[in-house]
């Protein structure tokens, strides 16, 4: 009895969205609700400024766009949340981290991350950091860029590449605080952190650099950058 009386709720409220869309003329087909659903939940995300939610989101919004041109889908975006969806879906994809290490670092495979041989000399593979540049983002940091939607792909490469630039005038501060001539008698944690963030700037450079979209110019801006943190980084080992 109870049974049949708890089931008549969610009935109820079935006919009553029935009769409330029959009342505003059809009834909404089932693609135009998962299309709703999706723009609702990338609007919540968009406010949250969280990457992997962000993303979730836009991927959500693809599938639920049937019939919808891939290239129409951003479109879809601003239309429904405004223009600084754009924006925040670019800016997403283009800070999304790779899943399987840390800013481009994984443990060393020959020292298991020890940093030591079983002499207990440094490892030959990693230099006794214990960490070696990630096979699957080739030390980027970065999430396989296949994973980004082709119509936004060019513009998360541009984004990218001022994030590098950004990150490259940061980098030149820091050096420049520290004093160039310090770089080796930093004690061994911060010469470390140095190492690992040197070695991702490098691979995000050359991984930009073999880009088809990125013009001559930015590639002679890049391979310059390089060669400065190369000298860097020969610095830094030094010690
Ligand atoms: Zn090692
Ligand atoms: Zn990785």
């Amino acid at each position: 009895m109870g049974r049949g009386g708890e089931s008549t709720g969610p009935s109820e409220r079935f006919d009553r969205s029935g009769r409330d869309a029959r009342g505003t003329g059809s009834r909404a087909p089932a693609g135009r609700e998962r299309l709703r659903k999706a723009l609702a939940e990338l609007r919540v995300a968009v406010k949250s400024r969280k990457v992997d939610p962000i993303v979730a989101a836009y991927q959500t919004l693809h599938d639920s766009a049937n019939g919808v041109s891939p290239k129409n889908i951003m479109e879809l975006a601003i239309h429904a949340l405004g223009p600084e969806a754009r924006d925040a879906i670019v800016s997403a994809y283009s800070q999304r981290e790779c899943f399987m290490c840390t800013r481009g670092q994984a443990p060393c495979d020959h020292c298991a991350g020890n940093g030591t041989d079983e002499d207990g000399e440094a490892c030959a593979n990693c230099g006794g950091t214990g960490v070696a540049a990630c096979d699957f983002c080739r030390g980027t940091g970065w999430a396989d860029r296949e994973t980004i939607p082709d119509e936004i792909r060019d513009i998360v490469v541009q984004r990218q590449l001022s994030q590098v630039h950004k990150d490259l005038a940061r980098l030149a501060r820091a050096v420049k605080a520290l004093g160039t001539r310090n770089l080796r008698r930093l004690p061994d944690k911060h010469r470390r952190e140095l190492a690992v963030w040197l070695a991702q700037m490098q691979a995000r450079l050359r991984d930009l650099c073999e880009l088809e979209t990125v013009t001559e110019t930015q590639v002679r801006q890049l391979e310059d950058a390089a060669a400065r943190v190369s000298s860097l980084q020969k610095l830094t080992m030094q010690g």
